[in-house]
């Protein structure tokens, strides 16, 4: 199913997903061994989520484990979604992919820029902009693109992040995932200045439950996204904790946004079923 259907609140037209919809994001595993993962899928499956987010390494150093693993997730009878990164990409390897995924039958794609480091150099696409324009004029997939409710790091103000979040609606896009983050007015007051900017597309929140304060310090270092004073305070309060709190939160920050009628909820899994689980048993949400 395409991302705008998936998002349409007609329910008639998403047979069998509640709304919002659920989607789950995983990563190629580091070792190559992707048994541990599809349990992982497995268990998350009965969740009926709508999609399934495939992440891809900047500089498409994953290309051929991403395709096997796409293809395993197809087979488990999921709906998946491929990230693709352009930095360091050329037209002939965007091309060959794009098709490649069009032959397993994949309707969605999440067009990214890719974080770029000093061994990446630019060659066709300097702007995921550019790789959506692509996407759309080679093929018929539907294109996600990537929203930041803090702001991107390379931007110094959100107005000026939100023209540019304009340009890849403008080239084609379908929907708005979100990076991560932990304060719900944020969001709001993002969802705002995006409706004001003229952006009608969907705007679905990345959740990430929080599994360890070091391992989230660390992923949050290279953004603007802030863990809010009184989250940090609990979850140094008790470090045995963490993940039950990460859940308790991850609930609270759920269901707030559900009551503001969010199309979807966007959960950053980090290959655990677990925490994902108990927190849409929560939210009563199958
Ligand atoms: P862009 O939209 O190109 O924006 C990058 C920066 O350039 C922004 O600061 C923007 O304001 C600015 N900009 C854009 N257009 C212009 C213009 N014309 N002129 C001047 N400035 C401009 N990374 C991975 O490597 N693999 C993944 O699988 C992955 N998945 C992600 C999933 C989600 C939901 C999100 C939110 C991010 C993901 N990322 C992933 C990270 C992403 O690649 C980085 O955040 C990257 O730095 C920016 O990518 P982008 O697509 O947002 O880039």
């Amino acid at each position: 199913m395409e991302l705008k259907e998936i998002y349409q609140k007609d329910l008639s037209i998403g047979a069998g997903l509640s709304y919002p919809r659920i989607s789950f994001e995983v990563f190629p595993p580091k070792d190559g061994n992707s048994s541990k993962l599809f349990e992982e899928l497995r268990v998350l499956k009965k969740y009926n989520p709508a999609l399934v987010s495939l992440t891809y390494g900047a500089n498409g150093g994953n290309r051929q484990f991403s395709y096997e693993l796409l293809q395993m997730i197809l087979d488990l009878e999921l709906n998946v979604m491929p990230h693709f990164t352009c930095v360091g990409a050329t037209k002939e390897i965007i091309e060959l992919y794009i098709m490649q995924i069009e032959n397993l039958g994949i309707e969605n794609i999440l067009a990214l820029r890719g974080d770029l480091s000093d061994d990446i150099s630019i060659n066709d696409f300097k702007y995921a902009s550019d790789l959506v324009d692509f996407i759309h004029q080679k093929s018929t997939l539907a294109i996600g693109i990537a929203g930041y409710p803090e702001c991107h790091i390379e931007c110094d103000n959100l107005n000026k992040d939100i023209e540019n979040l304009k340009r890849k609606v403008d080239m084609g896009a379908s929907a708005i995932f979100t990076q991560l983050f932990f304060d719900n007015d944020k969001f709001y007051s993002y969802c705002e200045k995006v409706r004001k900017a003229g952006i009608e597309l969907p705007i679905i929140p990345g959740i990430m439950p929080i599994r360890s304060l070091k391992q989230i310090e660390k992923m949050i270092s290279m953004t603007h996204v802030e863990i809010p004073k009184t989250l940090r305070e609990r979850l140094e309060k008790y470090p045995n904790e963490v993940k039950k709190v990460g859940v308790d939160f991850a609930i609270d920050q759920c269901q707030q946004l559900i009551d503001t009628e969010v199309c979807g909820l966007h959960f950053f899994t980090l290959n655990h079923s677990d925490q994902v689980s108990e927190i849409l048993d929560g939210l009563n949400i199958r």
